[in-house]
């Protein structure tokens, strides 16, 4: 090994899920809408003056955190903007999980939390969801460094009540509580309610699922403006200018229409609800999601087989192969037609299983 090797910074990455492209493909994999953007946001994308891309956009992305601000009945200086939610998520790492206690999240999770950890250097120790892959409130109880989780957590779909969040972050004053909102929007539930009354609690959220924007790469934050102060300092000792003048564009753009924003939302919410019924006819079983996808295990068939056997017929869903959750396969909600599609499939391939076993005995 050569000297400057043994210098470099040793990381795992995290993972994310493959991006097959092709008309033909099917992709219910990375969690994305189905439905295109508001017709917003590419009239705002198209009709921008070009000549002053030459100019670097503005550093805080006011119109953006202003939009944003206004949606949420916040104040300006209570909201933070980045480069989608993991951008967000790895800036407030960095500048809240700097104790020499652990951090604390669930063992089963987002699975970039632990890797920004590593990166960082920020010790941290994962707590078990219970059997029915709920956080159990009273692990988060104990002295700590910080707390992260996603509600509803990922890939479990499975969401934790606002009372057991207050808990959290009540017992933790002395600590940044932060709430992963990627999925809320599909949900019953949300922790903003609770910014005003707790200056330690951060809420992060993103463009990339209810919003259709995953391709643009918004993300953002809100909480005490403290908080988001500190967090501005350390993005601007780092990098200045993460939002581009196009994003910010179409992010203003997408959250002023409201009415397509809940059109799309209850659209998915109606597929997810057939969905449920149609997998449960064909010998699935999921928890009760609160999500755009079913986390789902069938009665017969392995995991990782369904999995394998999709991506052979062009349907992309998610499989990790990691303790606990390798017979469950996270499945996003698509149109009503890529479904169809879906539960067409299934159907046969659960049928040549179930025929190749009954050949074999
Ligand atoms: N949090 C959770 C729980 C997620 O599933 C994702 C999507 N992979 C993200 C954050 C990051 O999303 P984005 O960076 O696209 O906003």
């Amino acid at each position: 090994m050569s000297s400057w090797e043994q210098n470099v910074r040793k990381v795992t990455p995290y993972t994310p899920g493959e991006q097959p492209r092709g008309e033909q493909v099917i992709k219910l994999n990375t969690n994305e809408c189905p439905y295109p953007p508001s017709p917003m946001v590419a009239e705002a994308i198209n009709h921008g003056d070009k000549n002053r891309l030459r100019l670097y956009p503005d550093p805080e992305a006011s119109e953006l955190v202003s939009a944003i601000a206004d949606y949420y009945h916040v104040n300006q200086n209570q909201v933070f903007v980045g480069v989608g939610s993991d951008d967000v998520i790895g800036m407030a790492f960095l500048t809240f999980f700097n104790s020499d206690k652990p951090v604390l999240f669930p063992d089963i999770t987002y699975s970039f939390y632990d890797v920004w950890a590593d990166l960082f250097q920020i010790d941290y120790v994962t707590k078990p969801l219970n059997q029915n892959f709920e956080i159990v409130t009273e692990d988060y109880l104990g002295e700590n460094g910080g707390i992260i989780f996603p509600n509803p957590n990922a890939p479990t779909a499975v969401e934790l009540g606002l009372t057991q969040i207050e808990e959290i972050v009540r017992s933790n004053q002395d600590v940044v509580v932060i709430v992963d909102e990627a999925y809320a929007d599909f949900g019953d539930v949300t922790a903003l309610e609770l910014i005003e009354k707790y200056d330690n609690l951060l809420v992060v959220r993103t463009y990339s699922k209810s919003r259709a924007m995953a391709g643009m790469r918004i993300g953002y934050a809100i909480g005490n403006e403290k908080l988001i102060a500190a967090m501005k300092a350390v993005k601007f000792s780092y990098n200045s200018y993460t939002m581009n003048m196009t994003s910010i564009d179409a992010g203003v753009a997408a959250i002023m229409d409201d009415a397509y924003f809940q059109k799309i939302v209850s659209q998915i919410l109606k597929t997810r609800e057939q969905a449920k019924e149609k997998l449960s006819e064909l010998g699935f079983t999921f928890t009760d999601s609160k999500t755009n996808f079913l986390f789902a295990k069938h009665n017969s068939m392995r995991a990782e087989v369904i999995f394998e056997e999709l991506k052979k017929r062009n349907i992309y869903v998610r499989y990790f192969n990691k303790p606990r959750i390798d017979n469950f396969l996270r499945i996003t909600i698509g149109t009503d037609d890529e479904m169809d599609k879906l539960y067409r499939v299934l159907k046969e391939i659960i049928a040549a299983d179930t025929k190749l076993e009954t050949d074999t005995e």
